[in-house]
C-alpha cells in the first residue's frame, strides 16, 4: 500500500509541473487576458483550456471544434493528426499522467469526507455517454448547427466543459470587470455543472473522465493499438484481483489490460503480487534482451514466401513508397527555395529540418520492413522481423511528428502525421495477417 502511494504522488507531482509548464503565463492571470501568441497555434495532450489566463498552447478538443464550426468545413489535419499521434503512441497515459482535470479530480477525490465509491449506479451504461457528447457535441452540432453568417459554435466548450470553467470563465470573470457585466445564463448553467462535478469527485472516482468527456474517450479508442501499452504474463497471473482492487478506473487488468477505460497510472502493477503486469518499455526491454541472445536466422527466406505476403506487402510498399516522394519532394523544395533559412536561427532552421531526417529514416525503414514481408516464408520468421522493425520505424516517425509540432513545421505536421496514420495502418494490419504465423516461431517480438 506504501508503495501505491509513493507512486501516486509521484504522478501528481507529474501532472501538476505539466501544468505549471503549460500555463505559464503569469501576465494573464494580473491582468485577466489570454495570451494570443504563436504557441497558441499548437496543441497540448490534456484537455487543457485555450482561454486559461496562464494557458500558453490550446485544447485539442476546443481546436477540433474551431475548425469544425468555422464557415468552410473543414477537419484539421493537424489537430486531428495530433490527436492521433499522441493517442497511437501513448492512449490514456496524457488522462493519467498530463491533464489538469485529472490531477483535480484525483486531488478531490483525497479529500476523507463521504465514503469513497469508484463507480456511479449504471456505470456499464454511463461510461458510453462519453462518446455519445464526442459524436454529437463535438462533431456533429459543431459542424452542422450554423447561424446566418454560416459560423458554427463549439458546442462542447459552451455547454459542458467544466475544465473550460473551472481554469478559463471563472478566472476570468473574477479578474476582468468587462466579463462580469456579460455573463448570463450559459455562463450559470456551467458553473453549476463545474460545482455539481467537483462535489461529485470527491464522492466518486474521476465522473468526468469516466463518463464525460470527449478527449478520454478518443484517447481510450487509441489504448488497444498504442504502442506503449500493458501486457499481463498469463503464466505468471494467479488471478488473484488484486489489480482491479487497486484500480479507480475499476478494471479486470488479467482480462484486459489495455482497456479503453485505462489511464496508465501504474496503481495495478505496483499492487501485482506476481509482478505479472509489464508496459511497453519493461516489456521491450526484456525482450531485447532474449533476442540479443538468441538471434533469429536470415537464411532461406526468399524461398516459399506464401500469397499473402506478396500481395499485402507489395500494398504496403506502394503505400510507403508514395509517402516517401511526398516527404522528400517537399524536403527539396524547401532545401532549394532556403526557406526554411530565411528569418529563422541556425537552431530553429536544425529544429525544423529535423523531422524530415528522422522521417526520410523511418520511410526508408518501413520500406525494408515491407521487403522483409515481402519475402517473408510461412513460417513466421521474416514477417515477425518485419513487424518488429515496421513497429520501431512507426515509433521514429511518432518522434519526428512530435518534434514538427514542437518546432511549428507545418508541411511536416501534415504530411508526417499521415505517413504516421499510414503506417499504423499497416502495422495493424501485419499484425491481423501474419500473428497466427508467429505463434509456429519460437521467438515473440511482440
Ligand atoms: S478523460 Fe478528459 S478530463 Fe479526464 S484526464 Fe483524460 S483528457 Fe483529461
Ligand atoms: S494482481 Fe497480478 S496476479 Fe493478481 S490477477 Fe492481477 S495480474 Fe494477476
Ligand atoms: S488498469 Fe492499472 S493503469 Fe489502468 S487505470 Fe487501472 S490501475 Fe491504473
Amino acid at each position: 500500500m506504501e508503495k501505491i502511494t509513493h507512486k501516486k504522488n509521484f504522478r501528481h507531482w507529474i501532472q501538476a509541473a505539466f501544468f505549471a509548464l503549460t500555463n505559464g503565463y503569469a501576465q494573464g492571470y494580473i491582468q485577466g487576458k489570454i495570451y494570443r501568441g504563436n504557441n497558441k497555434k499548437i496543441c497540448v495532450p490534456g484537455l487543457n483550456c485555450y482561454s486559461c489566463p496562464g494557458a500558453l498552447n490550446a485544447c485539442p478538443i476546443g481546436s477540433l471544434q474551431a475548425v469544425l464550426n468555422s464557415r468552410q468545413f473543414t477537419v484539421s489535419c493537424y489537430v486531428f493528426g495530433f490527436i492521433m499521434a499522441v493517442g497511437a503512441f501513448m492512449g490514456r497515459f496524457v488522462c493519467g499522467w498530463l491533464c489538469p482535470f485529472g490531477l483535480v479530480q484525483d486531488l478531490l477525490y483525497k479529500i476523507p469526507i463521504f465514503k469513497k465509491i469508484k463507480n456511479l449506479p449504471g456505470h456499464k451504461y454511463l461510461k458510453k455517454l462519453k462518446y455519445v457528447i464526442l459524436v454529437l457535441f463535438v462533431f456533429l452540432l459543431s459542424s452542422i448547427v450554423k447561424d446566418v453568417t454560416g459560423l458554427g459554435q463549439p458546442w462542447f466548450c459552451e455547454y459542458i466543459c467544466p475544465s473550460g470553467t473551472l481554469f478559463a470563465g471563472v478566472p476570468l470573470v473574477i479578474l476582468n470587470p468587462n466579463l462580469q457585466a456579460a455573463i448570463g445564463g450559459r455562463f450559470f448553467w456551467k458553473l453549476f455543472l463545474l460545482i455539481f462535478l467537483l462535489i461529485l469527485s470527491v464522492k466518486a472516482y474521476r465522473p468526468f473522465c469516466k463518463y464525460l468527456c470527449p478527449l478520454g474517450a478518443l484517447y481510450g479508442l487509441c489504448n488497444p493499438i498504442s504502442l506503449y501499452r500493458y501486457k499481463v504474463d498469463s503464466d505468471a497471473c494467479i488471478k488473484c484481483g488484486a489489480c482491479q482492487k487497486a484500480c479507480n478506473m475499476d478494471i479486470k487488468v488479467w482480462e484486459t489490460p489495455n482497456s479503453m477505460e485505462c489511464i496508465r497510472c501504474g496503481n495495478c502493477k505496483t499492487a501485482c503480487p506476481q509482478h505479472a503486469i509489464t508496459s511497453t518499455f519493461e516489456h521491450v526491454g526484456r525482450k531485447f534482451k532474449e533476442n540479443c541472445v538468441k538471434k533469429p536466422q536470415y537464411e532461406g527466406e526468399n524461398k516459399n514466401s506464401s500469397t499473402k505476403n506478396i500481395i499485402a506487402g507489395t500494398i504496403f510498399m506502394l503505400l510507403n513508397s508514395f509517402c516517401l516522394l511526398i516527404m522528400t519532394y517537399i524536403l527539396l523544395a524547401y532545401i532549394l527555395s532556403d526557406i526554411m533559412f530565411l528569418g529563422n536561427t541556425i537552431v530553429a532552421a536544425i529544429f525544423k529540418f529535423m523531422p524530415y531526417i528522422l522521417g526520410l529514416i523511418a520511410l526508408i525503414g518501413v520500406l525494408c520492413a515491407d521487403v522483409f514481408y515481402i519475402s517473408s516464408k510461412q513460417d513466421g520468421i521474416g514477417s515477425l522481423k518485419a513487424y518488429w522493425m515496421q513497429k520501431h520505424c512507426v515509433i521514429l516517425l511518432g518522434i519526428a511528428v512530435l518534434i514538427a509540432l514542437l518546432s511549428m513545421e507545418p508541411y511536416f505536421m501534415v504530411y508526417g502525421s499521415e505517413s504516421l496514420i499510414v503506417n499504423l495502418v499497416i502495422l495493424i494490419a501485419m499484425r491481423l495477417l501474419s500473428g497466427k504465423d508467429w505463434k509456429k516461431t519460437d521467438i515473440n517480438l511482440d
